[in-house]
């Protein structure tokens, strides 16, 4: 397929939605000692790590509190809360010292002045989305963090959520992403999705994924888009 044609796929697009860390940011969030500190708390409340099944941290949680919570649902509401402020705490650490990737702002006012619609999507928590990106809601339509959805990508409600908000389709939207899971979660609701380089994963890992596109930076969107 050349490029007039891959731009042609394109046409319908309306909205575009991003992830926001290591696609819109930098953070370094250091995701080993997140993991360290949540499984030495599991074991503290008795979890062994091989009866967890789940593969990403907020899950994993999620399934930990499951397990205590048929034994005791008090111990398994002190682990939440326990495992969340770690979480927190951690990814505050990475907010303090991150920044937004060059270029950013000019990305999404472009977009805008095109017409389109922008969302805004993250696991990480809206607070230290909010210390990196302070305007925040000045440059997007939607910003959703983890804290305003129950299921979190790569489970559909989180995209489902901002299609909802935005008043688009899957095929009228592209989801944008540093890692593999926001590929998985564009396409999980019809959306083309676009990789990004600026994360840790190689442009063959996002097209074994499925991603229609990759990029070196989300900054590039604007010329996909052109009209
Ligand atoms: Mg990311």
């Amino acid at each position: 397929m050349d490029g007039l044609e891959k731009r042609d796929q394109l046409r319908r697009v309306k909205a575009v939605i991003f992830d926001f860390d290591g696609t819109l940011a930098v953070l370094n969030i250091d995701f080993s000692l997140m993991r360290e500190r949540i499984f030495a708390l599991m074991r503290h409340y008795g979890i062994q790590e091989k009866l967890i099944q789940e593969k990403y941290l907020l899950e994993i949680i999620d399934e930990a509190y499951q397990i205590l919570w048929k034994g005791n649902p008090l111990n398994a509401e002190d682990f939440y809360q326990k495992a969340h402020d770690i979480l927190h705490d951690v990814e505050m650490k990475a907010a303090e010292n991150g920044s937004l990737l060059p270029g950013t702002e000019t990305a999404l006012q472009k977009l805008r002045e095109k017409g389109m619609k922008i969302g805004i999507i993250t696991r990480n928590c809206e607070e230290a989305v909010r210390k990196v990106f302070p305007d925040i809601h000045d440059f997007c339509d939607v910003f959703v963090s983890r804290n305003s959805v129950k299921n979190v990508k790569p489970h559909p409600d989180h995209l489902t959520y901002v299609m909802d908000l935005l008043k688009v389709s899957g095929e009228e939207a592209v989801m944008v992403g540093d890692h593999l899971i926001d590929v998985q979660a564009g396409k999980g609701v019809g959306m083309k999705a676009i990789g990004v380089l600026t994360g840790r994963i190689t442009k063959e890992e996002f097209e074994k994924t499925g991603a229609d596109y990759v990029l070196r930076e989300a900054a590039e969107i604007c010329n996909l888009l052109k009209k």
